[in-house]
């Protein structure tokens, strides 16, 4: 990884050495981007010393190998494709994902398993509805409070409580993105039918590399969702909720782009608040 002026000059100088061997002519040591090679055993020239060679009335050979050369450029295919391995082996390149985040010079022939498993690579989508943001885990939560600041809730809290439950309307789904000590998650509440509203909370999570056991996501965490009525009374609850990883990707949604969850129903919920409580426990 380049993470310096030092470090970043010091791949530089290693790959314009790597690059100035290869294209170097073998008689007069000169840079020699075009060269001609008219020996039969493919050793290449500038043009330089070709013209040089063919304006001496002698015979002939190859300073190289000493066979007698051709006046033509029988092998040059053949070893510019030699040249082009040779540069191509002492390239690093950057990553496609760098504009999420990624530094990472990577030798080309390692370049497709790099961007297949990188960090960087966006997965992460914004559920808010109408939203097409794609980006990575660390981004989301600055995208959501740039875009959406009325669906974050940002809280040291382990709970919760959506008071205007009468204002989720049929079919509309209503969005948190919900930061608290165990992690980043979505909490989504929509109403199925008067007197009963689906939930649904999921974790986002990282992309794991291969070389990783988890996400980085040390804790389960468990959740409960209760209904309290205007009084304070707990009314309803479900039994606890293992939250759903979200494994983010266009592969849980279906056709429509629709979140495939699994949905908890509360009842009872026409009226009063609705109260989610989230809990961690160490993973096994
Ligand atoms: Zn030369
Ligand atoms: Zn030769
Ligand atoms: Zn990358
Ligand atoms: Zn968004």
């Amino acid at each position: 990884m380049v993470d310096n002026t030092a470090a970043a000059w010091a791949e530089i100088e290693a790959i314009s050495d790597n690059v100035r061997r290869a294209l170097e002519c073998p008689i007069c040591l000169q840079l020699a981007p075009n060269m001609t090679c008219p020996c039969p055993n493919g050793h290449p020239m500038c043009h330089t010393c070709a013209d040089m060679m063919s304006n001496q009335n002698v015979m002939q050979k190859c300073p190289m190998c000493r066979s007698p050369i051709f006046g033509n450029d029988g092998t040059l295919a053949f070893v510019t494709a030699i040249k082009f391995d040779q540069i191509k082996a002492s390239l690093r390149m950057a990553c496609a994902h760098r504009r999420y985040g990624c530094n990472e010079l990577t030798a080309i022939p390692d370049m497709i398993d790099h961007e297949q498993f990188c960090r960087y690579k966006p997965t992460v989508y914004c559920k808010v509805s109408g939203c097409q943001w794609l980006g990575v885990h660390d981004q989301l939560f600055g995208h959501v409070l740039d875009v959406h600041p009325a669906v974050v809730i940002d809280t040291a809290c382990t709970s919760l409580i959506v008071e205007d439950v009468n204002n989720i309307a049929q079919n509309r789904r209503r969005t948190y993105l919900v930061r608290a000590p165990h992690g980043v998650f979505w909490v989504l509440l929509s109403r199925a039918s008067r007197n009963r509203i689906h939930t649904a909370v999921a974790v986002v999570i990282r992309n794991k590399l291969p070389t990783e056991a988890n996400c980085g996501q040390p804790l389960d965490i468990r959740y409960r969702i209760m209904w309290v009525d205007a009084n304070g009374y707990t009314r309803g609850r479900n039994r606890l909720q293992t939250v759903n990883r979200w494994v983010t990707g266009p592969q849980y949604r279906d056709s429509n782009g629709v979140v495939k969850l699994d949905i908890h129903s509360i009842v009872r919920s026409q009226s009063g608040r609705i109260k989610i409580g989230w809990f961690a426990s160490p993973s096994v």
